[in-house]
């Protein structure tokens, strides 16, 4: 059997690190929170002390850490350790260029990576119905599709380049941060007058306006006063790295401003450490005045 490797055991990883092992696979797991590894153990999966530990352990190995700069850190482990012939599979949200310059440094042990970011939130990581949005060596990629099984409902090819996949999700997270915003200002407004949320939601969701926010993140969540799972510091990630993306290929994104600015607001308001929930708490707090309004117009 295949022993699988996973790295990153937060809000996304540790339940599709609990989906591989509950389909029956044999699983070597690592987080810099001993917590989340228990957690995996209680599960049926196997605990190691450290990154390099998986690399020695596991064949396919899966990231799903903060960010790019966890994703090099992790690397420089895995370089201690890594088999020829080993996949790393890298479902962070994170730097296309980024994501090249891992595949490069491992190929030169003889491993590939494929960039494999998922959407589906903490919901579809928990129920096996995320996307995957894969790019890399396409056989490596049909000789390990199977195993995506676990945690998606929805799994594409989008090519060669391994970057490509990141370049996607962060395209995607552009419509659905912006849609998330969006979303909240026109709910706002209609609370304003008096119109419920649940009635909003319902008519936005099978009219022009539906989109993530109003279809799930209102109704599943914020509607109800709960957290959608989803931390604003990696909404702020996400779109500083599109920025920089966008810059780097020199296509004006206008809109992906006011959303930083936007997420930075909402940041400075509350704790740093909140819940992208806390974009529509804040633009409901400036609306009923008791929130500082935008002073920039950004
Ligand atoms: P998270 O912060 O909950 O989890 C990240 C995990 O990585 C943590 O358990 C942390 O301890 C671990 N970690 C960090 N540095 C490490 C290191 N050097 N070695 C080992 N472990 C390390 O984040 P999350 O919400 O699970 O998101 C993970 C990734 O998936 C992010 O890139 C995020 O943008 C993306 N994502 C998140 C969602 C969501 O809804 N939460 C949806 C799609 C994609």
């Amino acid at each position: 059997m295949v022993t699988l490797g996973f790295i990153g055991l937060g809000h996304m990883g540790g339940p599709m690190a609990t989906q591989l092992v509950r389909d029956g696979h044999d699983v070597v797991v690592f987080d810099r929170d001993s917590e989340a590894i228990e957690a995996i153990e209680t599960a049926g999966g196997t605990g190691a002390d450290s990154a390099a530990a998986v690399g020695t352990a596991a064949e396919i190995i899966y990231l799903s850490l903060p960010g790019p700069e966890e994703v090099k850190t992790v690397v420089s482990e895995l370089e201690k350790s890594i088999e020829p012939g080993s996949v790393v599979v890298d479902m962070t949200t994170s730097r296309p260029e980024t994501t090249e310059t891992v595949a490069e440094r491992l190929a030169s042990h003889g491993a590939t990576v494929l960039g494999s970011p998922v959407s589906g939130g903490t919901s579809g990581a928990a129920d096996g119905t995320l996307t995957a949005m894969v790019s890399g060596d396409r056989a490596t990629f049909e000789a390990t599709r199977e195993y995506f099984d676990a945690f998606t409902a929805n799994v594409f090819y989008v090519g060669p380049d391994p970057g490509h996949g990141h370049a996607v999700k962060l395209l995607n997270n552009y419509l659905s941060n912006t849609a998330l915003i969006a979303t909240s200002e026109a709910v706002v407004l209609g609370q304003q007058i008096g119109i419920d949320i649940e009635t909003m939601c319902e008519i936005f969701s099978v009219s022009s306006g539906r989109n993530s926010a109003t279809e799930k993140k209102f109704p599943d969540a914020i509607a109800q006063g709960r957290d959608v799972g989803f931390a604003l510091e990696l909404m702020e990630k996400d779109t500083r790295l599109l920025l920089e993306f966008a810059e780097d290929k020199q296509v004006p994104l206008l809109v992906a401003n006011v959303v930083r600015s936007q997420i930075g607001r909402t940041r400075t308001r509350y704790d740093d450490s909140g819940d992208m929930t806390d974009i529509y708490e804040y633009i409901s707090e400036v609306a009923t005045g008791a929130g500082t309004p935008p002073s920039d117009g950004g």
